[in-house]
């Protein structure tokens, strides 16, 4: 239970805020020293110092010592370690000193490649945290009598503040004021369904059930309220614990399954192999230390060392770079699992448009006005001024835009809350909302909300010459109006109102006053976005809980409906069975209106049972199941609500759209990335393998020693891989269908190009180079050298410099599959910064003394240098020649953003 974690101070706090729930809201203010309009500044500041900021201390993680260690217990380690027990072994069983010198270095490579995973990921790590940070939560406080936002970190005990649904409670409160107000206490409790929350005093001394205490880490599901913090931070009851499992929700990603799949297969590969080849030397009567040299040498060159921390990089590099274009990855396989994206569920308040309101025109007294016209009805300015949630800020108010557009077309300041009475608060199944206003006359009743929720509940209708009976006729004729504003694409709102009313608050038998036909543009930049899906083979689906013929004009005027369209209301949707929804979503321009979050929840997953992977919008507090299940959820930074944010995999700082298409385009670019650096690092694997077959099958010198190998893999190799994964997204990218979810990294196509072609072209190179320094220097087939004789040295260092200048070509063959290397533009500095990583090496390996005592390495003539060019050359020119032939085959489009072929 939490309490065994409470430090003694946090324990005291405790013990004083028992006393909390037993007192009236004034009592609680005056215990708190604060009054009803809050702290001021230089008093909160006072509090903060004192009582440190409301933040839970980073839980412990494993310990980056456990984390360090785990490093050299995967796959790719455990094969070298094996490799480094054989050299070891081999010392032992013959005492050659070479073979423990290789043993050390094994084990150093093991280390190195382990400090440096380590490191890689830690840094994808403190990415991730920095994206987290952009992110603040932030809370309605009042000081000083004025409301404004703050981040939560900055609340003090005696801060007034105030939640709605979907607002993550930020500390211990004790509610002052609410309406309808409805918390969800699982993590508490355990116990999910909402819970009504009130201000009352109560006799429990316990919070937790007095009722009247919010909870930090627990969250607001409905209504709305004023509370008062009374505990911060670790101080704070439950909050430790609410950090504890928000911080536990990691899973596998595919990626990371994948890559698990690749180091087994390249594990079995190796040692099959070795097998192999170990049987065909003892056949052959090689001795033992050959054979031993020769297991090793083959487990070394074909373990891709270098390839989990460039994966990781990589992919962090990328949530970098989604964030720079405003989307934050919240979890690093949302990036990957964006690249594969096939339908977008977008809701449309917001996202598609710029959710900035003004109220256009209005219709009352029996017909259409512009909104400014004079002598307007005062009931219908009322009920725009004063049925809402906003907040007073200064000349300004905080809250949701289109009330915003409501109170501003009244012309008015809001009401002090002081004045209500009662309230029934919006929520998306209802889709109305109702205030009771004490005015001087007596109560009024306010209600505002979407027309057809609004107008069953009209029994009269304000007309010129007073309230007149409304009947079902009446009703219809004004849904037909309804339908000429939607038709414009605007939000329309029915406003309605009783007087005299009474308390308990109820809706019947209203008056309806008018419409308010609401104006929010579609963000310029959709229309585009749009387009760019229909090309990338993207579908959208719009699943909006506005108006369907509101729906559809916005649609169209976005592109994203061209024909008739068909609309699906969330009525309709409770009439389909799921195998019939399934059907229905076979027609391409498809859009849902009036869905509520769980209609939005079941097209999720009716798509994902069609095999769709599905991306999808929300911000309300009823979206997190969508948010959830969906494949990808996107939540938005601006206008979602804490709870939304906390279920989504992505959260939009801009809540754009065109951002979401922003993201897939990085995913996309990334995973063609990472396919790029596989095939180049796979590649070198097959002139690193190709000289212990020829040592082996041929009975020549070994051409490439193992240490050369290791140089290689983990030397001139590392950079230039990791320049592939930062290559920027290719233009083509956006330009074919998404890739299949089936489809793995490594294909039989990958594998082809890497091992069977660019890889045999390196090692011939290697070879060619080797054997013409042997040659040149007088030796012949058969004879025998000692591994010091300078002029065999020297050609295993032309070996070495061979596929390292092999792999400085491939580095541009591998830049895209099927697009020329010429044609690739330069714009990637890791690029050319890799590139001159890797001459600098290969010159210090093989001319310092240093470079030459490691790798055993001697200085080369410059001719030496360009004994392999024509082969590479030959390389270079077969593989373009295959693009050529790649881009002009039938269906080579699909293959092309893949950065395949
Ligand atoms: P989207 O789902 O695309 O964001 P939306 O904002 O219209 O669109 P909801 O928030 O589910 O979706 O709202 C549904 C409907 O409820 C709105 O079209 C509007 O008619 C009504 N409505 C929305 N907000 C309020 C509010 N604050 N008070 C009263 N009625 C509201």
């Amino acid at each position: 239970m939490p309490g065994s974690h409470r430090s003694p101070a946090a324990h005291r706090a405790h013990l004083d805020a028992l006393n909390i729930s037993r007192l009236t809201p004034e009592q609680a203010l005056g215990s708190l020293h604060t009054g009803p309009g809050g702290l001021a500044e230089a008093e909160a500041a006072r509090r903060l110092t004192e009582y440190g900021s409301n933040t839970v201390e980073e839980m412990a993680g494993k310990p980056g010592w456990q984390r360090l260690l785990e490093q050299f217990g995967h796959f790719f380690a455990i094969i070298l370690w094996i490799a480094a027990g054989l050299a070891l072994l081999a010392y032992v069983l013959q005492g050659d000193p070479a073979m423990a010198t290789l043993g050390w270095a094994i084990i150093g490579v093991i280390v190195i490649n382990g400090v440096f995973s380590f490191w890689q990921e830690y840094k994808a790590e403190q990415a991730l945290a920095a994206l987290r940070q952009l992110l603040p939560l932030e809370v309605k406080v009042r000081r000083g009598g004025v409301v404004y936002p703050l981040p939560a970190s900055q609340l003090v005990p005696g801060d007034i503040v105030y939640l709605e649904g979907g607002d993550a409670v930020p500390a211990d409160c004790r509610v002052l004021s609410a309406f309808g107000l409805r918390v969800n206490n699982a993590i508490l409790t355990g116990e999910s369904a909402p819970q009504s929350r009130h201000a009352e005093a109560s006799h429990n001394a316990d919070p937790v059930l007095g009722g009247n205490c919010l909870f930090a880490g627990t969250s607001v599901v409905a209504g709305s309220a004023e509370v008062v913090v009374y505990a911060t931070g670790m101080r704070t009851r439950f909050g430790h614990v609410a950090h504890l499992t928000q911080s536990t929700a990691d899973t596998v990603s595919p990626l990371t399954r994948e890559l698990a799949r690749l180091s087994r297969w390249v594990a079995l590969f190796a040692t099959a192999l070795g097998l192999v080849f170990l049987s065909i030397g003892h056949a052959i009567g090689l001795p033992w230390s050959d054979n031993l040299l020769f297991a090793i040498g083959i487990i070394v060159a074909n373990v891709p060392e270098g390839l989990l921390p460039t994966v990781t990089l990589s992919l962090a590099l990328a949530t970098q770079r989604m964030a720079k274009r405003r989307a934050l990855v919240r979890h690093l396989p949302a990036v990957e699992t964006l690249s594969a994206a096939t339908v977008i569920v977008s809701d449309k308040t917001g996202t598609l448009t710029e959710n900035r309101m003004r109220v256009l025109d209005v219709y009352t007294l029996g017909r259409a006005h512009p909104a400014d016209t004079p002598g307007l009805p005062a009931v219908l300015k009322q009920i725009a001024g004063q049925c809402h949630n906003l907040l007073a800020s200064g000349n300004g108010w905080i809250g949701d835009p289109m009330e915003q557009a409501l109170a501003e077309f009244a012309g008015a300041l809001p009401q002090p809350p002081s004045l209500r009475r009662g309230e029934l608060p919006f929520d998306s199944e209802r889709k109305r909302m109702a205030v009771l206003q004490q005015q001087p006359d007596g109560l009024h009743l306010y209600v505002k909300g979407a027309a057809e929720c609004v107008l069953p509940l009209c029994g009269m209708l304000l007309m010129p010459d007073g309230e007149q009976p409304l009947d079902a006729a009446g009703r219809d004729r004004l849904l037909a109006e309804v339908d000429r504003f939607a038709e414009r694409g605007l939000r329309v709102l029915a406003l309605a109102y009783r007087q005299p009313a009474a308390l308990p608050l109820d809706e019947s038998n209203l008056v309806f006053a008018g419409l308010a036909g609401i104006e929010d543009p579609p963000r310029p930049e959709v229309a585009g976005a749009i387009a760019t899906c229909r090309q990338a083979g993207i579908r959208v689906v719009l699943c909006t809980g506005d108006h369907a013929v509101t729906a559809s004009a916005i649609a169209r005027q976005i592109g994203l409906l061209q024909g008739d369209g068909k609309v699906v209301t969330g009525d309709e949707l409770e009439r389909l069975s799921d195998t019939q929804l399934q059907l229905r979503l076979d027609q391409p321009d498809l859009l849902f209106a009036r869905v509520t979050p769980e209609q939005k929840q079941r097209i999720v997953t009716v798509l994902q049972q069609k095999g769709e992977v599905v991306a999808v919008t929300g911000d309300g507090v009823n979206d997190a199941p969508a948010l959830k299940s969906a494949d990808i959820g996107i939540a938005m930074g601006q206008r979602g609500s804490d709870v939304a944010k906390a279920a989504a995999d992505i959260v939009l700082l801009d809540d754009n759209f065109a951002t979401i298409v922003d993201a897939i385009e990085e995913g996309r670019a990334v995973y063609a990335n990472i396919r790029k650096f596989l095939t180049y690092i796979l590649t070198s694997n097959i002139p690193e393998l190709v000289p212990y077959l020829a040592f082996v099958l041929l009975r020549v010198p070994l051409p490439l020693t193992i240490i050369q190998i290791l140089a290689v893999d983990l030397g001139t190799d590392m950079l230039p891989a990791l320049a592939l994964g930062a290559e920027p997204p290719a233009p083509a990218v956006m330009n074919t269908p998404p890739r299949s979810r089936q489809e793995r990294l490594l294909t039989p196509g990958l594998l082809l190009r890497a091992y069977g072609f660019l890889g045999l072209f390196e090692a011939a190179a290697a070879l060619f180079a080797f054997f013409t320094v042997m040659y040149a220097a007088g030796w012949h087939y058969g004879g025998t050298v000692p591994a010091s004789t300078p002029f065999y040295l020297a050609a295993t260092t032309a070996c070495l410099v061979a596929i390292v200048l092999g792999q400085i070509v491939n580095l541009f063959l591998c830049r895209d599959s099927t697009v020329s290397a010429f044609r690739l533009p330069l714009r990637n500095r890791w690029l050319l910064g890799g590139l001159a990583f890797e001459a600098a090496l290969i010159l210090s390996i093989v001319y310092t003394s240093f470079g030459q005592r490691v790798f055993g390495t001697a200085p080369l003539a410059a001719a030496d240098w360009l004994i392999a060019l024509p082969v590479l050359l030959a390389m270079l020119l077969a593989d373009e020649l295959r693009k050529a032939w790649q881009r002009h085959r039938p269906g080579a489009a699909a293959d092309t953003r893949r950065g395949m072929g």
